[in-house]
């Protein structure tokens, strides 16, 4: 089953529970974190009782006729200490709650990025054939990003919240039951109001984030097929692609920020009915006597206190929406299991006689189709039934149309996937049996549209070995005949190029790729049409160079140019993943097949230019 249908939803519970089980990794600053959350909560509750003794002792100081008013402003300003030294203290500690918190939250993005990054590396081919780059990157930056942020506007905050909200209404109710109810009349609403708000922000959130994906999306296939827009003139369309999905960003943006504002809003509102209340009721009080203006003063500063976690409740709810949102998008990729992976009991590849053996192997892609949930949604095989044998010193050569198998033979025999029936071995072993580390440093693959690094030519060349010594690196080059090319360069070996450096032309890169793998001196070797934008004298000389490494190794040419493959032991013809001819040069020749019919239209005319017969003889192969 395709890696990606295994991304199944975990709940949002679960997925906020196991953002906390991951902050317990770092369990002293939790601690300290905690405790500073509510050491800050409790210099903040002292604050209204400090206020109210402070304005009763004034107002008694003020009444009573013995006492001058100097020694009432001494009592005031030692009154006005007391709360300037409660409300230091209170930003101490909130300074390293807050300070935990952040640091607790960078620890855990570092963290779950490593292990997003380690997945990314070891799930198989078909999980990345079906995901698009752009959606995992959104889901490694903004998604982590959301994951990060909930530690300390989330989590630590609904503890400094809850601890404010029930340590103040229990002073609240206790000092007087009907004015501490008026006071927190307003907490089930707001309770109420973040929940359904919360609903509507995950929402709209989740949208949002399907939109940045698909924006990425869009951007990533631009920045790499720029040629082929501005080739096609195709600025125009593709602008407007991205306007109109940025549009729709947009709006779900506003939606966001509609919703947000309207339940603080109401919030908010509630809050100053509340306070007006307890104004009302404990100003009646106050006139018949029965509370001192103090007690009033503390019942309204603790609304004032408790305004502001009021107000952040929603900012509160917004994270955990957005925490259990991105967590669990980041959370399905991290939990999917490899479809390659290695067998408990893998052994290393032992390499003697460099056998490759293909028996009977038949494959199939899976299915991109996501309304097929079948447990093996596959399309039609790729391979069917392939047969071969290649040993040491020995060159295997295979020709066919685009579309007809031939690089899915190279992907099978280094695991990018795994055969459906049959199976492949390499003296004797069953390659699934064997370690992917020594299976992929024993074949080697050097493909049609190889892949440079933003690295210098020299670290390019030296990326499977980067402890080579310099002359190993020049010999292959030499050996890719990619070393003039070089040495003609400025910085010469130091050159930087891929996406930041020199641009190479398709035939460059080639050499450089063959460069790459020729100090490796693999076992097994595939060139995956790897000359394809080489010329053919090039070629040639390459091929001699290769020499040596091909003496030693199972040898593996997949070549639309049948030149390349005229000295093959053994050539096969693929057509729709079937083998329809096989044999020599001079066999196939004799055959008078497909092989003959290509052959003899790749030679028809000597002085057309080479490219023009290739095309042509694979036009005439489709
Ligand atoms: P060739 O190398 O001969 O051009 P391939 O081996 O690349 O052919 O492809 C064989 C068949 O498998 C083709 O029908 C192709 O469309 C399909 N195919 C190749 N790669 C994938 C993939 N990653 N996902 C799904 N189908 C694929």
């Amino acid at each position: 089953m395709a890696e990606a249908n295994q991304t199944a939803a975990i709940s949002d519970t679960k997925v906020l529970w196991r953002i906390i089980q991951i902050t317990f990794r770092y369990k002293w600053s939790v601690i300290i974190a905690v405790i500073a959350t509510f050491i800050a909560a409790g210099f903040q509750l002292a604050v209204p009782s400090l206020v109210g003794n402070a304005v009763d002792s004034a107002l008694g100081l003020l009444g009573a006729q013995t006492v001058s008013s100097e020694d009432a402003q001494r009592a005031l300003l030692h009154a006005a200490f007391l709360l300037l030294g409660v409300s230091v203290l209170r930003g101490i500690f909130t300074l390293i709650h807050n300070f935990n918190g952040e640091a607790i939250g960078h620890k855990l993005a570092y963290d779950l990025r490593q292990e997003f990054y380690n997945k990314l590396q070891v799930l198989s081919s078909s999980f990345h054939d079906q995901i698009h780059t752009g959606e995992l990157i959104t889901r490694g930056m903004l998604d982590l990003e959301g994951v990060r942020m909930f530690i300390n506007t989330g989590l630590l905050r609904i503890l400094l919240l809850l601890a404010l909200i029930c340590a103040g209404a229990w002073i609240l109710i206790s000092t007087d039951l009907v004015l501490g109810l008026l006071s927190l009349s307003f907490v089930p609403f707001v309770a109420w109001r973040s929940a359904s708000a919360r609903l509507k922000l995950r929402f709209l959130w989740f949208s949002f984030q399907d939109q940045m994906a698909v924006l990425g999306r869009i951007m990533d296939e631009n920045l790499t097929g720029i040629k082929v827009v501005r080739a096609f003139g195709g600025e125009k369309h593709e602008l407007a692609k991205y306007d109109s999905a940025a549009d729709e960003a947009m709006d779900l943006s506003s939606a966001r920020i509609k919703a947000r504002v309207s339940s603080t809003t109401q919030m908010t509102f509630a809050y100053y009915l509340a306070m007006g209340l307890v104004l009302w009721v404990g100003g009646s009080r106050v006139i018949a006597g029965t509370i001192t203006v103090g007690t009033l003063t503390e019942f309204l500063t603790f609304i004032t206190i408790l305004q502001l976690p009021v107000r952040q409740l929603g900012l509160v709810v917004n994270s955990v929406a957005r925490a259990s949102t991105c967590g669990g998008r980041l959370f399905a990729v991290l939990d999917i299991e490899p479809e390659i992976s290695e067998k408990n009991h893998a052994t290393p590849l032992s390499i003697k006689d460099r056998n490759v053996r293909f028996e009977n192997v038949s494959f199939a892609y899976d299915s991109n189709d996501d309304t097929d949930t079948s447990f093996d949604a596959r399309r039609p095989p790729a391979l069917n039934d392939i047969s071969f044998e290649v040993g040491r010193g020995k060159t295997l050569g295979i020709v066919g149309p685009p579309g007809s198998g031939k690089s899915t033979i190279a992907h099978l025999l280094i695991r990018h996937y795994d055969v459906i029936a049959g199976r492949i071995t390499i003296d004797g072993q069953d390659i699934r049996t064997t370690t992917l580390d020594s299976l992929r440093s024993a074949v080697r693959v050097i493909s049609q549209d190889p892949f440079l690094f933003t690295a210098s030519l020299e670290n390019n060349i030296a990326y499977g070995n980067p402890w080579v010594e310099e002359g190993e690196i020049r010999g292959s080059a030499a050996i890719a005949q990619i070393d003039g090319f070089i040495d003609g360069l400025n910085e010469g070996y130091q050159t930087l190029v891929g996406e930041r450096g020199v641009s190479l032309s398709g035939g460059q890169k080639q050499r450089t790729a063959i460069a790459r793998t020729a100090i490796l001196a693999p076992a097994v070797l595939i060139l995956d049409d790897s000359m394809a934008a080489i010329d053919a004298a090039t070629e040639n000389r390459i091929r001699q160079g290769f020499a040596p490494v091909m003496a030693n190794a199972a040898t593996i040419i997949i070549s639309h140019r049948l030149s390349a493959l005229y000295e093959c032991d053994e050539i096969i013809v693929l057509e729709a993943g079937h083998i329809v001819e096989r044999g020599s040069h001079s066999n196939l020749i004799f055959q008078q097949g497909r092989y003959a019919k290509l052959f003899s239209l790749q030679n028809k005319n000597s002085t057309e230019p080479e490219r023009d017969r290739n095309q042509a003889a694979q036009g005439e192969l489709e």
